[in-house]
């Protein structure tokens, strides 16, 4: 079938926004010890909507000595917590899940105003998974003698959790839900420029009553991050972010004692083979990459495509891209929101000039006309890449997809697996012997087939190489936050 693109224009709706006003504190206080306390380091900031610029409020900034007064919260409340039965751990597990359903359409305006993502990604994907987090790990906590047969598995201890902005309260459920399922107590820390939804969630936490100290909620930028790792009595490190920081924690804690799991960038791969069912491809193709923006750790940004149905993607795929639409993040009708700050929109229109004057072909769509205000990326892709181009082989963190070919099946493990990260992969076949054999030799921590970006709580998520170690998730999940002891209580 031909597509003549040029025939076809932008599609039109009607707008609908989502007008439903939440209350939100012009001070948003620290979260320490079950109450909202103002900083000892009296310094704020102010956090903005990216997709209009405005001031949203002002957050704490956590200096060292607020640090240390959540880290000692957390240490106190760990004996009670832990020894607490694990199905009464469950009951605190099952309320937080269960408040954050009730309260879902608030968290969603919330997490919308706050990041920019799209509002029919936080109400659809963010908030039915952090409730799902919690309630699959309310589920684990009185079991762990059957996760772990045959070993004593005894909480860790005090956990310092350092979480992203991309997917700011449902980072911040990955985090939490498996250490109290374990018994372990929490200081989480999110990133500066999303801090709102998990404030919303100490909320939650003092409505279902959870313990004093057992969560504590720390705002702040990396310092305050750094300051957290730091602190002597945290037994265990969780990170979400940056390869860069990642390789930071890894120096600040080598030799500590400190357990440590890291969730970090990728580059990952989405491979279509001939065989696939092209439609279904493009749509993968688009959640693979569009999805949040393209802030997404796992994100499908190189596309390898066999080189006999190169022509028939790429048309396809630009027309696809004259239907996303670009704008307001809180209209229910739009695909792609906000980019999450000025910061980051900068180093995404450095990558575009940059794959653009090493020699690869843009092609972008710009059929919406964007709002005056906040920052903004039209999705695009990059055609005649090559494997050393910068755009394919950095993480960009935005809508910027290259696209390369192969013209076997070993040429595309060899092409996939060039790069120094190993997070997540896509392959399109209708060959199943096909998808397990290349599969397996993929080094990626998460591979879907015929799909893509599809989570379960039940599901281990994690990656190789630069993109980190340890999974979140799954059984998998609950590992990092215990240690495990044999029968005559000897540390394994
Ligand atoms: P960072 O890795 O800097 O941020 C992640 C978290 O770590 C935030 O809470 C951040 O705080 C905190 N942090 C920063 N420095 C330190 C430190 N020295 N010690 C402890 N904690 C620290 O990512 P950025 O926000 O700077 O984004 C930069 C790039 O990282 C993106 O362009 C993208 O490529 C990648 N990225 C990857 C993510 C993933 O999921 N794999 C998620 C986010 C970013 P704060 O934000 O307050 O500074």
């Amino acid at each position: 079938m031909t597509i003549k693109t040029d025939q076809i224009g932008g599609w039109e709706y009607s707008p609908a926004l989502e007008t439903t006003q939440i209350a939100i504190e012009p001070k948003n206080k620290l979260f320490i010890n079950g109450k909202f306390v103002s900083p000892k380091s009296r310094s704020w900031f102010s956090t903005t909507n990216p997709s209009t610029q405005e001031k949203i409020a002002d957050i704490a900034s956590a200096g060292r000595a607020d640090i240390n007064t959540a880290v000692l919260a957390a240490k106190k409340a760990l004996p009670k917590w832990s020894k607490l039965a694990g199905s009464v751990r469950a009951k605190y597990l099952y309320r937080i899940a269960r408040r954050i359903q009730e309260r879902s359409r608030e968290l969603a305006i919330l997490e919308t105003m706050d990041g920019g993502k799209p509002i029919k990604e936080s109400r659809d994907v963010d908030l039915p998974l952090a409730a799902q987090h919690f309630f699959y790990y309310a589920g684990w906590a009185d079991k762990l003698e059957y996760a772990f047969p045959g070993v004593e598995a005894k909480p860790v201890g005090v956990c310092a959790q350092i979480i992203p902005w991309n997917f700011p309260l449902l980072m911040a459920a990955w985090k939490l839900a498996p250490a109290l399922a374990c018994g372990n107590t929490c200081v989480l820390k999110p990133a500066e420029t999303t801090s709102l939804t998990a404030l919303r969630l100490a909320e939650i936490l003092q409505e279902v009553g959870l313990p004093p100290g057992v969560v504590n909620i720390v705002t702040g930028a990396g310092d305050t991050g750094h300051h957290l790792v730091q602190h002597k009595s945290v037994q265990k490190v969780a990170f979400t972010g940056s390869t860069e920081v990642g390789k930071l924690l890894l120096r600040q804690t080598a030799g500590s004692g400190k357990k440590l799991t890291l969730e970090l960038g990728g580059k990952s791969a989405n491979i279509i083979f001939a065989d696939a069912a092209i439609d279904q491809a493009v749509e993968g193709i688009v959640s693979g990459i569009y999805f949040n923006q393209g802030h997404v750790c796992c994100a499908g940004s190189r596309l390898f495509v066999e080189e006999s149905i190169l022509d028939e993607v790429v048309q396809k795929l630009s027309y696809r891209l004259k239907s996303l639409r670009v704008g307001d993040p809180l209209d229910k009708n739009t695909d792609l929101g906000a980019i999450n700050s000025k910061a980051q929109l900068e180093t995404i229109e450095r990558y575009i000039r940059q794959g653009t004057s090493e020699g690869a072909q843009l092609h972008e769509v710009d059929t919406n006309p964007l709002p005056a205000n906040g920052y903004w990326c039209n999705p695009c892709f990059f055609t005649d890449v090559q494997p050393s181009h910068t755009i394919a082989r950095e993480e960009i963190f935005g809508p910027v997809l290259s696209v390369m070919t192969f013209r076997t099946p070993k040429e595309a493990i060899a092409r996939a697996n060039n790069s120094p990260y190993g997070l997540a992969a896509g392959i399109w076949t209708d060959k199943g012997s096909k998808i397990f054999e290349i599969a397996k030799q993929l080094d990626a921590g998460v591979i879907w087939c015929n799909s893509y970006n599809k989570f379960d709580a039940a599901s281990p998520f994690g990656g190789f190489k630069e993109s980190g170690f340890g999974r979140e998730g799954g059984l998998q999940g609950l590992r990092p936050y215990v240690n495990f002891f044999n029968k005559s209580g000897r540390k394994m």
